[in-house]
């Protein structure tokens, strides 16, 4: 038996065979002397098909990972219509064969994304490198194939190993033929993970160039949440893992009898469990998993996954599908929570000594109150079809949340006079999660109609303790007396003032507490959606 150590980024346990795909390798030679006209319109061919290609290739990543999914290839397609590359290309043109030309603008881009400080825009030079093959595929008249995944094995479902996997790969990819992806290289942050985790298979990157030297065939157990692949397992770890396989199994069939069942303790005290998401697959995710609503929709991902800001329509376009997928539960979104571990470059905000505590969430919505305002707009044109919630995060003082609620009246306001429809009965929040809202959350609550409380940040600011830092072992205590107690108070104040409190940050999903929470008379827990099922198991034997 043999183990490779890589990175979890789509989680779930898979066994089976090993099947090693390999790049093709295309003979691009440097031809100078060619005929510029005549190389510049093989290049406007090959375009044309590889847009064509990505059209079908959007349409099909819509139907099997869904819509948000899919926007990776609208991104591809972005880029072979930009200007910038497009010139890169010609200038090639003008010298050289348009094989030759295409590369080297492809490998010129691709080093510009790597050498970006932004994680998100590093990871984009796959996006360069997978529309790069593409072109080159057609100019070799290889018909868009790049790695060869139609070969794969007609046995059964495989377990896929690459040196890393294009988005446009892994979308082509026949999941009933598929049981994991595993990659040499690669993300978390990548579009193939990302993809991966929306299609609900299990994927490890960064395994190391040894993961090519596997033979297909090589039976193997994956976990992709620790990142282990163990290759032709002893009967001991195959024991091992047919147990975790099973009880999983049992697990996962028991907390199905638990949906359509409400969320109450045995002395009949009702909580609402609901689920947070980052995007609209997710919200599928929640209703299938039985959330009474959506606790939290951290809105900034479709910001983070955008490469500039996303206007007033596209965001309503999206607020709009999650809306009707929850078919008349709440969706409680939290507005723009950007800065801090979430950065996206065409924001371009001033580095900070201490991003966590810098201009970011509500702060950056106030001083940019046309990216806050474009933000509302969506929102509250999203609440006209079906129940809405805004909540407001990093709220600190009391003239923050008035502002932020001014806002909200002067969106309705336009929106009235404009004609356009939204929802009268939009309730609106405020995000617990500095000491100071805790503290003067007597007077926040009577801006509001609820409080939800984001335990991660609190946790961070009231022990003064950087969240993202895994060195502090002991001293970080989720479980500490001073948070419990400032969550006690949070909802004892919001009760006084006749407001509903409820938990969205991952401690509402410890199971340990929830009975103590209970005391406290939470009214909702937000978890993410796999956990959904489990808090409502845990409330039900309370
Ligand atoms: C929190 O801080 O607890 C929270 C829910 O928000 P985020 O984790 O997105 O900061
Ligand atoms: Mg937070």
């Amino acid at each position: 038996m043999k183990w490779l150590q890589g990175t979890g980024t789509s989680g779930g346990i898979a066994e089976g065979p090993v099947y090693v795909v390999r790049k093709k390798q295309y003979d691009i030679r440097c031809l100078p002397f060619t005929d510029p006209e005549e190389e510049g319109k093989r290049f406007e061919a090959a375009r044309q098909l590889a847009m064509e290609r990505l059209s079908g290739l959007y349409e099909t990543a819509v139907s099997r990972a869904g819509e948000e999914s899919a926007q990776v290839f609208e991104i591809h397609r972005m880029m072979l219509e930009d200007e910038e590359y497009l010139d890169c290309v010609r200038e090639g043109l003008g010298q050289w064969n348009a094989e030759w030309a295409v590369d080297r603008a492809g490998k010129q881009f691709a080093e510009m994304f790597r050498q970006m400080e932004d994680d998100y825009m590093r990871a984009r030079a796959a996006d360069v490198e997978d529309i790069t093959r593409q072109l080159l595929s057609f100019l070799v008249g290889r018909e868009g194939e790049d790695t060869d995944v139609s070969e794969l094995s007609s046995d059964g479902p495989v377990i896929l190993a690459a040196e890393d996997l294009t988005p446009s790969e892994t979308v082509r990819l026949d999941k009933s033929r598929i049981l994991a992806f595993l990659t040499a290289k690669g993300s978390a942050n990548s579009h193939t993970a990302i993809l991966a985790r929306s299609m609900g298979i299990p994927a490890v990157a960064a395994l190391g160039p040894e993961l090519l030297s596997v033979e297909s065939g090589t039976p193997a157990v994956i976990d992709g949440g620790t990142g282990i692949v163990y290759l032709s397992p002893d009967e001991e770890t195959q024991a091992l893992f047919h147990g975790k396989i099973e009880k999983n199994r049992l697990y996962k069939e028991r907390l199905e009898q638990l949906k359509g069942l409400p969320s109450v303790t045995r002395d009949g005290r009702k909580v609402a469990i609901f689920a947070n998401i980052g995007g609209e697959d997710e919200a599928k995710l929640a209703m299938e998993q039985d959330a009474e609503g959506i606790g939290l929709f951290r809105t900034e991902f479709i910001y983070l996954d955008s490469s500039d800001y996303p206007d007033e329509e596209t965001q309503f376009r999206i607020y709009k599908r999650v809306v009707e997928c929850m078919q008349g539960r709440q969706v409680i979104f939290r507005t723009l929570d950007i800065g801090a571990d979430k950065q996206a470059d065409y924001f371009r905000l001033p580095a900070e000594e201490n991003p966590a505590m810098g201009i970011r969430a509500i702060r950056l919505c106030l001083i940019r109150p046309e990216l806050f305002r474009t933000q509302l707009r969506a929102l509250y044109r999203a609440s006209a079809f079906g129940p809405v919630g805004i909540m407001f995060p990093m709220i600190a003082s009391e003239w923050e949340l008035e502002e932020a609620v001014g806002y909200c009246e002067t969106v309705q306001k336009e929106l009235k006079e404009e004609g356009i429809p939204f929802s009268g009965d939009v309730e609106l929040g405020v995000m617990i999660e500095t000491p100071a809202a805790v503290m003067i959350s007597r007077s926040l609550a009577k801006h509001v109609s609820f409080f939800s409380i984001g335990t991660n940040d609190l946790t961070q600011y009231t022990l003064a303790m950087d969240r993202q830092n895994p060195e502090f072992g002991r001293f970080f205590d989720p479980h500490h007396p001073a948070v419990l107690e400032m969550i006690r108070m949070t909802a004892e104040n919001a009760h006084q003032e006749g407001i509903w409190c409820g938990i969205c940050g991952e401690l509402a999903g410890d199971t340990a507490l929830t009975e103590l929470f209970l005391e406290y008379g939470m009214d909702e827990l937000s978890v993410g959606p796999s956990k959904v099922l489990e808090l409502r198991e845990k409330v039900r034997k309370i």
